[in-house]
Formats: C-alpha cells, sequence, structure tokens
C-alpha cells in the first residue's frame, strides 16, 4: 500500500472517520521522492534506534522501520494510535507512544533502547517547530543527529549567519549545540492538505564537542537574548538586559571582548558571544 498517496489518507480517513487537526499541524507527505531524502540523509543503520516525532499515519515510520533496530514514534493524536497500529502492524521494531513530544523524556527513551546510536527524524508540526528544537537540543539528547521537515523560513532561520536579516537568537543557539546541512527544499504542494508555505529539511548533528570553551553556558544564552532582544539597539544598550549589570560594565565587556559598543547582536559571530559572555562571567 502506497501509503503517501492522497488517495490512500482518503480512503483511511473514511475508514476510521479520521478528521486532519489543522491546530496539530497534519499536513501530510505525499511524494515519495522526500520521504526516500529524508530516509537517505538519516544515514540509518540496523544498529540505530530512530525516534520519530509525530508520525502522522506512519509514511516516514514505514521506511525507518525497515532499516533501524528500533523506532519508537511519539504521537499526540490519539485518534491516530489505531490507524498507526494498522499500518505498521508487518513491524515488530515499532514502538507507537502516545504523547506530547515536548513532555517526553527522549533521553529515557535512548537510554533504555540498548541501541548504539540513536537518531531523531520529524515532519514537525509547524506551530511548534522551534519549541521542540530548543527543547530537543537544550535537553543535552544522547542522539547522534536530528533530521527534520520544518517551515522553510524557520530552516532559513536556523542556517543564516551574521549580517543576514533573519539572524537570531535561534541560529546561534542552534548552530552552538549542531552542525547544520541543508537536504532538500520542499514545495508546499507535496503536503495533503497543502499548507499556506514552502518546508525545508536540515540535518542537524550534534556536535561532541562545542565550538566554544564558555565560563557559564547560561551567560553565554542570557547575551544572546538580551542581544537579540532588542536587536534595533546597540549593544551598548541591548545588553543591559541581562540583569544585574552597570552600563560602564556592558561598555568594559564590550572593550575588552574587542567589539565596538555600536555594532548590533545580529553582526555578532559565536565566536564573539562567547568571547563577551566569557568577560560577563569574570566579572561576577
Ligand atoms: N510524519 C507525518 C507525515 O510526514 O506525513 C505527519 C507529519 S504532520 C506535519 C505532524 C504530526 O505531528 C501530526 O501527526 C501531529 O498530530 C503530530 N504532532 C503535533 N504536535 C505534536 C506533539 N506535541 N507531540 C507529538 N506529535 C505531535
Amino acid at each position: 500500500m502506497k501509503l503517501y498517496a492522497p488517495s490512500t489518507i482518503k480512503e483511511i480517513k473514511d475508514r476510521y472517520g479520521f478528521r486532519l487537526s489543522k491546530s496539530l499541524g497534519q499536513n501530510f507527505l505525499t511524494d515519495k521522492n522526500i520521504i526516500d531524502k529524508i530516509i537517505a540523509a538519516t544515514e540509518i543503520t540496523d544498529e540505530d534506534l530512530v525516534i520519530e516525532i509525530g508520525p502522522g499515519i506512519g509514511v516516514l515510520t514505514y521506511e525507518a522501520a525497515q532499516r533501524a533496530k528500533q523506532v519508537t514514534a511519539i504521537e499526540i493524536d490519539k485518534n491516530l494510535i489505531p490507524i498507526l497500529e494498522d499500518t505498521l502492524h508487518d513491524f515488530d521494531n515499532v514502538d507507537i507512544v502516545n504523547q506530547d513530544v515536548l513532555k517526553t523524556d527522549l533521553n529515557r527513551i535512548i537510554d533504555d533502547s540498548g541501541c548504539r546510536s540513536a537518531k531523531i527524524i520529524g515532519n514537525l508540526p509547524y506551530y511548534i517547530t522551534t519549541p521542540i528544537i530548543m527543547a530537543i537540543l537544550e535537553s543535552g539528547v544522547h542522539a547522534d543527529s536530528i533530521t527534520i521537515m520544518m517551515q522553510k523560513e524557520v530552516a532559513d532561520r536556523i542556517k543564516s549567519q551574521p549580517g543576514s536579516k533573519v539572524y537570531g537568537a535561534l541560529s546561534v543557539a542552534v548552530q552552538y549545540y549542531c552542525t547544520v546541512q541543508t537536504v532538500a527544499v520542499v514545495p508546499k504542494e507535496v503536503f495533503f492538505p497543502v499548507p499556506k508555505v514552502d518546508s525545508a529539511v536540515l540535518r542537524l548533528d550534534i556536535r561532541k564537542d562545542k565550538p566554544v570553551e564558555l565560563i557559564d553556558e547560561r551567560m553565554f544564552f542570557r547575551c544572546i537574548k538580551a542581544g537579540f532582544g532588542q536587536r534595533r539597539k546597540t549593544l551598548s544598550n541591548s545588553l543591559m538586559g541581562i540583569g544585574d549589570v552597570t552600563k560602564e560594565e556592558v561598555k568594559d565587556c564590550l572593550s575588552h571582548a574587542g567589539i565596538d559598543e555600536k555594532r548590533r547582536a545580529e553582526t555578532l559571530s559565536l565566536d564573539e558571544f562567547a568571547s563577551l559572555a566569557n568577560y560577563f562571567s569574570k566579572r561576577e
């Protein structure tokens, strides 16, 4: 059965009385080429655990299950569970978990699996793409990579470099935790129903070693948050937002880090944010 065919999705809807939920971001993939690209880019081996976020009716799950040792698919919509049990009944290596991924301890699933390595995949619901990515990265996830489809505009923000209009806190944070590769840019017409925007697939490889040395990671993120929180302001003003700091101290740290106080956060590289944060940390 071609799970990805629009006719199959319609048939499943009729058979189960299933109604697609807009609020859960249910836009299902209907293009085998894109499915193949996501699966190929994930480089699944028969020793891997694959965690899938939001399996829908199981188009990616079905392919992952043929390659991985174990697949855990986390789906929030209870109405999709009987459908997934049906579409994936050929496999004894798939666990379907009816849960909100944001309330799921992925490290526990990974550690309990006994698999040599873990890879995360998903065609993410647009409404919570950024919270999902940040929650996974901030948890210090024990996975090698995250290969995920998202709104193209979010992918552009994640990949962007200093000086770009869309460079921001998300770019610095994701690039701190991961290296980023574009797998595919995906037109909106390959989803059912067709969403309003195009998508892109990124592969994020979790860095084993961080790209910068930090005295205090929290200070690094405070600087990023303050800098981009008021991105139109010059750094000597926006960095007052880190709290508990005088203007003199801000200017002093910028000067020690060799950063002109008139610059704005959107021009700062990851290295510069790190150096600045370390001067703020030394001050405390
Ligand atoms: N993987 C399927 C595909 O590519 O056709 C479905 C992708 S659809 C864009 C997103 C899926 O994520 C939906 O099945 C939706 O119910 C599920 N979902 C939405 N929010 C979720 C959450 N917080 N936790 C887990 N799954 C979620």
